[in-house]
């Protein structure tokens, strides 16, 4: 098989609609999210530039379909999915506010636990 194969000419967003399930909920579902962390993985790039690697999905999907992510701000799926690739779920924010968030989350979580 040459390189660059056919699959790297196509471009980034044919190739990401190609690969989602909308749910319900509006979420772009990608397939296989990690065992281990619940994001999503795909490669991109050439092997003959060199350029090939292995992106984290919803980044590459906001960065398709939005436009580069601010420097130094992390993506936070505002729907809770990590597999979600939706750029309308991801909202860039600091590091911070993402920590300050999940632990919210987690605060509200466990609250619901304790009461039902
Ligand atoms: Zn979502």
């Amino acid at each position: 098989m040459p390189f660059p194969s056919p699959a790297d000419a196509k471009p980034v967003a044919d190739r990401i609609w190609n690969r989602i399930t909308i749910l319900d909920s509006g979420c772009w579902a990608w397939p296989s999210p990690s065992k281990v962390d619940g994001y999503c993985r795909v490669w991109i790039g050439s092997h003959s530039d060199g350029s090939r690697r292995l992106v984290l999905a919803h980044r590459l999907s906001y960065v398709t379909f939005e436009g580069e992510i601010p420097d130094g701000l992390e993506l936070d799926h505002t729907c809770q999915n990590r597999a979600c690739v939706n750029p309308d779920h991801l909202e860039p924010v600091t590091r911070q506010e993402n920590i300050r968030r999940r632990d919210a989350r987690r605060v509200s979580a466990l609250a619901g636990k304790i009461s039902a």
